[in-house]
């Protein structure tokens, strides 16, 4: 398959099928499942960063100080953002803050459209450095995603809205996805002296996002804790594994 096809399928895949998941799972997936795929997505997303991202962009030339510099930054950025934003207690678990049930409906959606599309951006981008690596982020968002969904459904439920104009709407927003997954492919295919600073920002973003969405939300149910532990484990034990077994 060519690779902006492959693109194209990754960013469906991340963006849509976690939303289909978390809409035909909010009434069945339990919490204590929903915990055990929230903690392998959080060892994922840390292996992602640590073990490939990060490396990758050593190896494409970009020197250690400026990586780690450029790291710093992007952690401090991501704060403002998400304090601007004020989306971050949406990743992980059912999502729903207290605080996130006064939000306007809008303001649910939009929030949902931007994170996706970033989403969306930084799979396009792996794609040029190497396909594998690449599907095993699309493996990640799709695994972060599907809870944020969920949480997303349950505002849009709370706020009224019928299961079908709940579905309907999120599934616009959902394009963002591939949109971003597009564009971050095909601006950074003529601009590739970035790729090492992009994949700076996508390893931050999955810290970040493991770090503060997903690891708070994991220590308030702390009865599950030898099933996190175990499920992180696995989620991050994948990613050199996978890697080693599909490079050969
Ligand atoms: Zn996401």
């Amino acid at each position: 398959m060519n690779v902006l096809a492959q693109v194209v399928v990754s960013g469906v895949l991340a963006g849509f099928a976690s939303m289909g998941i978390a809409y035909f799972t909010t009434a069945r997936l339990s919490q204590p499942w929903l915990t055990r795929l929230v903690s392998f997505a959080a060892g994922l997303m840390l292996a992602i960063a640590l073990l490939d991202l990060l490396p990758e962009a050593l190896e494409s030339g970009l020197a250690a100080d400026t990586l780690f510099a450029e790291l710093l930054v992007a952690l401090m950025a991501l704060f403002a953002i998400d304090v601007k934003l004020h989306a971050g207690c949406h990743h992980g678990g059912e999502g729903v803050c207290d605080h996130d049930l006064a939000r306007p409906v809008p303001m649910i959606l939009a929030g949902g459209a931007l994170h996706v599309f970033t989403d969306g951006l930084m799979l396009g981008s792996a794609f040029l450095v190497d396909p594998v690596l690449a599907w095993t982020m699309t493996f990640a968002v799709l695994a972060h995603e599907v809870p944020r969904e969920a949480g997303d459904f349950a505002l849009l439920l709370t706020a009224r809205w019928g299961r079908r104009k709940a579905l309907a709407w999120n599934a616009v927003t959902r394009l963002a996805c591939v949109l971003g997954a597009v564009a971050g492919y095909l601006v950074l295919a003529g601009a590739q002296e970035w790729v090492p600073f992009v994949l700076v920002v996508a390893a931050a973003n999955f810290i970040y996002i493991a770090l503060t969405g997903i690891l708070p939300w994991l220590r308030r149910e702390q009865q599950a804790f030898a099933w996190q532990g175990g499920f992180m484990v696995i989620g991050a034990a994948l990613v050199p594994i996978g890697m080693r077994f599909l490079h050969t």
